[in-house]
């Protein structure tokens, strides 16, 4: 743990009374920074929202004004992208950093804008594991060399509407910044011989898995496997309240993953 880490940071949660939300207090609550403000709307208006998430009351009640949020040195916002960037456009004035995940949004416009003002960590994954995995696809494929042919294959649950996901992408460009190569999301009838220009991903589905990414590197007479399995949303929380630690007194900018672990070298 670094000294930026140890150090507690008093946090509020946009979106608090979500699956995202509860699972940022209880990694908050795991890691030792306060909540000091929990913003939602709907049913959870007025619960304490320790409780709210499954633990000891905290003596902090969900509410409705973004307001709120200003008494917090970080935000840490799972929510919807309307609400996100009204939470963005607040938090320019009140000089907050941001750390979000909310997805969906139709361009990262508002992020830009929120980033021009404050330090930003904005992440699509806050998985730590699979922001190394994403890295390690580019420095592996780099360093085993042409004679090793990448393929990506991930499972998901059976109830996943898109394919293949966003992180199995991400994995195929980040192979792609080292090797000349197109993605090739299925195989079927005589299709010839596997080309070097290339990237079989592959999409399985089924049952409960909560997503499984493995990248495979096949060579002549050995074959390198990284994989990575998701069994719970806590390591997305985990990963979002590691940023939120990182990124309190950093200057205004857009950050990533890559950056609160070290990885942007
Ligand atoms: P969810 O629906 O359980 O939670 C969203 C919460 O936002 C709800 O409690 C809802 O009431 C609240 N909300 C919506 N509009 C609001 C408003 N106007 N004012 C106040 N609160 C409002 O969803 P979730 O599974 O927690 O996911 C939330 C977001 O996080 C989604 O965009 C999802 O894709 C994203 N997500 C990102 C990661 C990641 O690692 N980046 C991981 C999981 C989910």
């Amino acid at each position: 743990m670094t000294a930026a880490t140890e150090a507690a940071v008093k946090l509020g949660v946009l979106g608090a009374a979500g699956r995202m939300g509860r699972a940022v207090v209880q990694a908050a609550t795991e890691a030792g920074h306060p909540i000091v403000a929990a913003v939602d709307h709907g049913d959870a208006l007025g619960r304490d929202v320790g409780q709210w998430a499954g633990l000891d009351p905290i003596g902090v009640p969900i509410v409705e004004d973004l307001e709120a949020l200003a008494a917090a040195d970080v935000v840490v916002d799972f929510s919807l992208p309307g609400v996100a960037k009204k939470l963005f456009e607040r938090a320019a004035g009140w000089k907050t950093a941001v750390v979000t995940g909310t997805t969906g949004f139709d361009s990262t416009e508002a992020h830009d804008r929120l980033a021009e003002k404050v330090a930003l960590v904005a992440a699509a994954n806050f998985s730590q594991g699979v922001t190394l995995l994403v890295h390690l696809c580019a420095m592996v494929t780099d360093k085993m060399g042409p004679s090793f042919d990448p393929e990506i294959v991930e499972l998901h649950h059976r109830r996943k509407v898109d394919a293949p996901s966003g992180t199995a992408l991400a994995m195929a460009e980040a192979v792609r910044s080292v090797r000349e190569a197109r993605p090739l999301h299925g195989r079927s009838g005589v299709v010839g011989a596997r080309t070097d220009d290339e990237i079989g991903v592959l999409a399985v589905r089924g049952g409960d898995v909560v997503g499984e990414h493995t990248l495979y590197l096949l060579g002549e007479g050995e074959r390198l496997e990284l994989t990575h399995r998701a069994t719970d949303r806590m390591i997305f929380a985990r990963g979002a309240v590691r940023a939120a630690a990182w990124v309190l007194g950093r200057p205004p900018g857009n950050y990533g993953m890559v950056d609160v672990m070290g990885l942007n070298l």
